[in-house]
């Protein structure tokens, strides 16, 4: 087994409000992470911020990504943006069904596999993001929608690609909502989420591929999650506009 190197990456969502911001937010994260090793930072802003953040991480290794993409490459798609677009200006993997895509802009699981397959066509890396509602989680039932979901997401994806996946387990009641998961119940899913992965693909592909937890990460709940064996890193939302607890994130113990 190759050793996983820990990712960590932030979602902006839709924020911050302007450019002037994002590039301050960008240039500090870039300045609080500076000679940071053995981790692989990103950053993941809103299209339109996409170039001149990558411009002010430029020789900070943080990497960026898109937080959407859609499926062909170019023509009469309006609002639309492709990977092609996003390979062009510096982006490195796009996330795939974050669950406010799935809910609010209604993407089904077919359509998340077509991202996927696409993002990866272009030597991209997707970001797969899966996980259970809280009515799911209450009925304990949250292995068994992940299990679907990665079915689903992950179909014609080969055991050569995995190399460039990363799954981020997000259950959606954790989401934005401060409630994060315990460090055991993460635990769990992720090892169920590598067992179901090397039932498909072989141990060998499976504990290459890393898995991040996402749900209200913050610097007081991420040494817990990182010490868990099959959690790689975090995928964090609201944490990630405040340049220090970002950095603080980063530098996980
Ligand atoms: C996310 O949007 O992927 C996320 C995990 O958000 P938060 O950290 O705010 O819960």
């Amino acid at each position: 087994m190759m050793a996983r190197t820990p990712i960590i990456t932030g979602n902006w969502k839709m924020n911050p409000g302007d450019m002037a911001s994002a590039v301050q937010l960008a240039a500090d994260v870039a300045a609080q992470t500076k000679g940071l090793e053995g981790v692989e930072v990103g950053i993941i802003p809103p299209y339109p911020f996409v170039p001149p953040v990558r411009d002010a991480l430029k020789g900070s290794g943080i990497t960026v990504g898109a937080q959407n993409a859609f499926v062909e490459d170019k023509g009469a798609f309006t609002g639309a943006v492709s990977t092609t677009m996003l390979l062009s200006v510096g982006c490195e993997y796009v996330l795939c069904g974050h669950s406010e895509r799935r809910t609010i802009f209604k993407e089904d699981n077919a359509l998340i596999n077509s991202k996927v397959l696409k993002v990866l066509s272009k030597n991209m890396r997707p970001i797969l993001c899966i996980g259970e509602s809280k009515e799911e989680y209450e009925s304990g039932l949250n292995k068994e929608v992940c299990a679907v979901q990665l079915g689903k997401n992950l179909a014609g994806v080969t055991a050569e690609q995995m190399k460039d996946v990363v799954i981020a387990y997000e259950p959606v009641w954790a989401i934005g909502t401060g409630l994060v998961a315990t460090p055991e119940v993460a635990q769990s899913v992720h090892a169920y989420i590598r067992s179901w992965l090397a039932g498909k693909y072989g141990q060998a592909v499976a504990d290459d591929v890393r898995i991040q937890y996402g749900g209200s990460v913050t610097p007081e709940s991420v040494d817990d999650l990182m010490a868990c064996p099959d959690i790689d890193g975090a995928l964090v939302g609201g944490a990630s506009l405040v340049a220090d607890k970002f950095a603080r994130i980063c530098r996980f113990q």
